[in-house]
Parts: C-alpha cells; sequence; structure tokens
C-alpha cells in the first residue's frame, strides 16, 4: 500500500461524497467528544437526534460538568449502554476541574479524561485539532484488513497493534481528521461487512482483497458468542394513587440507573424477598402478572413481571415514588419502559 497515493485518494472521494452529518459542520472538541461516545455501538441514524438534544440541553462542557447525572441519563435514555453516559459527565468533571474547561490538546492528558480510549482520544485530536493521530474502529479495521489482507482475526492482539500501526502511516499527512473521517466513511459505505462496493471504491486499485478476490473472506472475523441467558424477576410496585416506585439500579448490568426494582433469579418467593430487600410493602401478585424478553449485547435477559398493589415504602437515595408523566425526567432504561407497560396492562385487566 502507498500511504500518501492512498490517503490522496480518499480525501478526494471524502471531499466529493462525505455525508452532511450534524458533528462535522463543528470542530467543537467538546462537540465531537459527545458524538464519538454516542456513536459507539450505536447507528448514526440513531445518534443524531439525540446529539442535537444533548448538545441544546448540554451546549458545552461547563453546562455538562455542572449537571445531575439523572439529567444526563434522561437525555441519553433510549440510546443504551448507559455507562458511556456516566463516564462522559465524569469526563466533563474532570476537563472542567484539571483543565480549565478546554479539552486538552495534549495526548497524553486526553488519554487520562475518564471514558476516554484510544480511540476516543484519536478522534478528537484529529478532528478537532487536526492532529496526525489514528484512529481505529469497526470500519476502519475491516476497511484496512482487507486492503492489507490481513490473514490474523480481528481483536487478536497482532492484528490490533497491525492496523494501528498502519492508521497511524496514514494520519502522518495533511488533514488527518478528514482523513481518519474517509476511512470511517468508506468502511460505513462501500466497504461494507456484506457485499462491499468494490466497484465504486477509490482505493480499490490499492485494495489486496480485492485484487486476490478474497474480499468475501476478509476480514477474518473472530466467531460471536451467543449471549448468555439471564432470568430475572422484576416487581412493577404501584401506589394507591398510580404512582410507580423506582430503585436505583445494582450491579454492571443497569448500574445507578432508576428502574423496576429486578433481582436475578425466578419464582415469587424470590419477588417477595426482593419487594421486602428494597423497602416495599402491598399486595404481592402470587405468581407472575406477565413476561418480559430483552437481548443486549452479551445477554439475553428473560424477565418474570410481578405486580405489587397499593405499594408503600419510605422514598430515600436510591427508592422513590414517581408519577407516569414524571418518567421521562429520569434515565431509565428500553427494558424499564418495557417492564412498566407489562405491569400497567396487568394492572388494567385487573380493574
Ligand atoms: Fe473494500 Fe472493495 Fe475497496 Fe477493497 S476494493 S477497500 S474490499 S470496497
Amino acid at each position: 500500500m502507498s500511504a500518501p497515493q492512498v490517503r490522496k485518494a480518499l480525501l478526494a472521494w471524502y471531499d466529493r461524497t462525505a455525508r452532511d452529518l450534524p458533528w462535522r459542520r463543528s470542530r467543537d472538541p467538546y462537540a465531537i467528544w459527545v458524538s464519538e461516545i454516542m456513536l459507539q455501538q450505536t447507528r448514526v441514524e440513531t445518534v443524531i437526534p439525540y446529539y442535537e438534544r444533548f448538545l441544546t440541553r448540554f451546549p458545552h462542557v461547563h453546562a455538562l460538568a455542572s449537571a445531575a447525572e439523572d439529567d444526563v441519563l434522561a437525555h441519553w435514555s433510549g440510546l443504551g449502554y448507559y455507562r458511556r453516559a456516566r463516564l462522559l459527565h465524569r469526563g466533563a468533571q474532570h476537563v472542567v476541574a484539571v483543565h480549565e474547561g478546554q479539552v486538552p490538546r495534549d495526548p497524553t492528558q486526553r488519554l487520562a479524561m475518564p471514558g476516554v480510549g484510544r480511540y476516543t482520544a484519536g478522534a478528537i485530536g484529529s478532528i478537532a485539532y487536526d492532529l496526525p493521530e489514528p484512529i481505529v474502529d469497526g470500519n476502519v479495521a475491516r476497511v484496512l484488513a482487507r486492503m492489507l489482507a490481513i490473514d490474523t482475526a480481528l481483536g487478536e492482539r497482532v492484528t490490533e497493534t497491525r492496523l494501528w500501526g498502519e492508521a497511524a502511516q496514514l494520519a502522518q499527512g495533511e488533514r488527518p481528521g478528514a482523513l481518519n473521517q474517509a476511512l470511517m466513511e468508506l468502511g460505513a459505505l462501500v466497504c461494507t461487512p456484506q457485499k462491499p462496493r468494490c466497484v465504486e471504491c477509490p482505493v480499490r486499485e490499492h485494495c489486496r482483497a480485492f485484487a486476490e478476490r478474497r474480499v468475501d473472506v476478509l476480514p477474518v472475523v473472530p466467531a460471536k458468542k451467543a449471549p448468555k441467558a439471564l432470568q430475572l424477576v422484576a416487581v412493577h410496585a404501584v401506589d394507591r394513587e398510580g404512582k410507580v416506585w423506582l430503585a436505583r439500579s445494582e450491579g454492571s448490568l443497569f448500574g445507578g440507573l432508576w428502574g423496576v426494582p429486578m433481582s436475578e433469579g425466578k419464582g415469587a418467593a424470590l419477588a417477595t424477598d426482593l419487594t421486602k430487600r428494597v423497602g416495599l410493602s402491598g399486595t404481592l401478585s402470587k405468581k407472575a402478572v406477565g413476561h418480559v424478553r430483552h437481548v443486549l449485547t452479551h445477554r439475553a435477559l428473560a424477565i418474570e413481571v410481578f405486580s405489587l398493589h397499593g405499594a408503600t415504602g419510605k422514598a430515600h437515595a436510591t427508592l422513590k415514588c414517581l408519577r407516569a408523566d414524571a418518567l421521562d425526567a429520569l434515565g431509565i432504561s428500553t427494558l424499564t419502559r418495557k417492564i412498566l407497560q407489562v405491569g400497567a396492562a396487568s394492572s388494567l385487566r385487573s380493574v
């Protein structure tokens, strides 16, 4: 691969065809940081409205740093992977406390920000500051693995070292930010996982996979593990006025989010125990009033939903009672919304 020629072809193609995405209209390192965190594991079309709402509510790093965590999570609600939002929030507080609100130009300082790894640091450095720093995400990895006919599997250390090294070489030239975005754009639109459109590809003549007719077998992708099945019990607790009790979740699955009280396991005995454990009392259904299935990246959840009528308790830092129309102001997961729907439907049936 001739880096200068590949760079030239990619930049010319990107200048002609780049999509007009909201974060591409900005060189503000904070806005680029937000967009890059949102785009991890999430599709561009899904991110756009979230990004716009988030930046309207938190237009600069000071606004985000001084916000309450619940407010931040509420603006992330539905986007999933809530740990990203909490780390972004902590990162903003770090930037305000340590760097006077300026996202650092220095890569070592950027890498010290909570939630910022090599990828995000490189994205901010190259796109916001036009520094010659590489980025390798899934799209870039696929493009480079094909262009260079890399035979070792993605995710293996030897492959990652090679990919980051090649991406670093490509970034050593004019407009590294545009170059990195061109690589990502090529992977997203042309060099797609299935049926890449090689006839339209600006780097076709530099691509070994194309020359060797191995486009279909590269990159080498490790076999995906099936998500682990997990059984849970949830208690949909509603007081006499129809307000719903929510608890701050424990554990890593939804750590820190407000949701219906849940516990790993199954059966009415566990629902009784869970109800007591969170500090609620009322009339608990003898059996599950509904079931919810929900798939996360590594977990396939099956949830038995029990209902607790006339629920009473004492609100505290990790337990609160809310009207349904106040839920939007909290960061609650899509799963919690599903459980609330199942619980509400069962309440209607029992009326
Ligand atoms: Fe990907 Fe085909 Fe372009 Fe090679 S020629 S980089 S396989 S789209």
